[in-house]
């Protein structure tokens, strides 16, 4: 007998979930693409508070622009820091605009790394992995 708890739907492995909160769509389009090729599942919001409704799928991991349209990525951070769902999560920010200060703010407001952009993919992906192990 095979206990409930073995059997996935379809019979798929489950891929490592990344939450990508990004506005930009040639960013989303680029890296949403290579994620998945990487063996990723990839769920898109595209400003902060959405963002917060994608909390219930618990992802493993959040990646976030910073500069976004209604809510921006450090206060969407610090209100996910107060979701149970993903209090823990690893959450990386990133930002177009790199200033003195900026990686400082990232953390204070609880992102676990901060990248300034342009982002490689490779870096991108070394930065991701890294942060899944240490779940
Ligand atoms: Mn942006």
């Amino acid at each position: 007998m095979e206990s409930p708890a073995n059997q996935e739907v379809g019979g798929a492995p489950q891929l490592p979930t990344i939450l990508l909160v990004e506005d930009n769509e040639e960013n989303i389009v680029t890296v949403a693409d290579y994620l998945t090729f990487k063996q990723y599942r990839v769920v898109i919001a595209r400003t902060g508070l959405q963002a917060l409704d994608f909390a219930q799928i618990r992802p493993d991991l959040i990646l976030m622009d910073i500069q976004m349209p209604e809510m921006d990525g450090l206060e969407a951070i610090r209100t996910l820091r107060t979701m149970p769902e993903v209090a823990d999560a690893p959450i990386i920010a990133l930002t177009a605009l790199a200033m003195t200060g900026d990686r400082e703010r990232c953390l204070a407001a609880g992102a676990n790394e901060y990248l300034s952009k342009p982002v490689s993919l490779r870096e991108l992906t070394r930065v991701i992995a890294t942060h899944m192990q240490q779940l």
